[in-house]
Order: structure tokens, then C-alpha cells, then sequence
């Protein structure tokens, strides 16, 4: 069985531990994603979105899964599976040193993930000891104030990938 580790880093300019909102298994983050068919090799035009606290009952076997698609151009059904307690937030020395930081592990069966796209839903904490919740990270980058610890604080050069784990 193939699965596939999200990780991710990114520039922080005074700020460490960026991670869901609710933690790295928030149940209501959002994750954003293209995929490829694993048949056909078809793109999925649009993007995909799951979040854990979404689920549809497996039509086979036991338990939840995420999503169930069937791939537009040769039907060939598919399904997208979370997997909680893998994710860990990406520290400012991780980030400096251009370390990835796992953040949800995902079995796609039928499909392969192509590209993880960043939406909102995301915290941090500055080196000065703020919180800054609710940043959206859907415009590429982020840039605050930090008026406690009066540093600017930023999040940018988002980078994402799919690691393959066995
Ligand atoms: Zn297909």
C-alpha cells in the first residue's frame, strides 16, 4: 500500500509552529488539491477539497473515507483517505533551513495527488509570543504587525509536497 505524506515549508520572518488552526488534526481545515487519475492519467479540472470532519461511508469494507470521485474522463472510481497523528508544525529553524514539516497523510486509491494548493484556516506564533489565528494563506504569502514583540512578522515562498510512504 502506497500513501502519500503532505509536507510543507515556507519563509518565516519572526514567526514559528505554522499549522492548521485547530491544531495539525483540526478537524475542520481544509485541504486543497489537484489530482491525477491513476488509470488514465487525467487532471482533475478542478480543485479537490476534504476536511476530516467530512466523511462518506466506504462502499466497500469497513469505516470512513473522505472523499469517493469518479474520474470524469474514463469513470474509473476513486477514493481519498486522512490519516490523523502525523502532522507536526513547522518550526522557524525547519523553515530556515528549508526542512519540509509533515502535515496530514493521505491513501488515495485510484487517484494520485498532483499539487496541494494553500487556503485559509492556518496559525502561527511570533518570536515577540503573539498568536496570529485565521491566516490565509490563499494569496501565496502573509504579512503582519507584531505590536507585543514590535517585529514585522511574514509567511512566504509556500512550498508543498506529496512524499511517498510505504
Ligand atoms: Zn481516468
Amino acid at each position: 500500500m502506497v500513501n502519500y505524506l503532505l509536507m510543507i515549508t515556507a519563509d518565516l520572518e519572526n514567526l514559528t509552529n505554522l499549522q492548521p488552526q485547530g491544531g495539525c488534526d483540526d478537524p475542520s481545515f481544509t485541504y486543497y488539491f489537484k489530482m491525477k487519475c491513476g488509470n488514465c492519467g487525467e487532471l482533475t479540472q478542478k480543485e479537490t477539497c476534504v476536511s476530516l470532519n467530512e466523511t462518506v461511508p466506504a462502499a466497500k469494507g469497513k469505516g470512513n473515507i473522505h472523499l469517493a470521485q469518479k474520474c470524469k474522463f474514463c469513470s474509473r472510481d476513486g477514493t481519498v483517505t486522512m490519516m490523523t497523528g502525523r502532522g507536526r508544525p513547522l518550526t522557524q529553524a525547519q523553515a530556515e533551513s528549508g526542512t519540509y514539516a509533515p502535515l496530514m497523510l493521505f491513501d488515495f486509491r485510484g487517484f494520485e495527488p498532483e499539487e496541494f494548493l494553500f487556503g485559509s484556516g492556518w496559525k502561527a506564533e511570533s518570536t515577540g509570543g503573539t498568536n496570529f489565528t485565521d491566516i490565509d494563506l490563499s494569496g501565496g504569502d502573509f504579512a503582519e504587525y507584531d505590536e507585543e514583540g514590535q517585529c514585522p512578522v511574514m509567511i512566504s515562498n509556500l512550498r508543498a509536497m506529496f512524499k511517498v510512504v510505504k
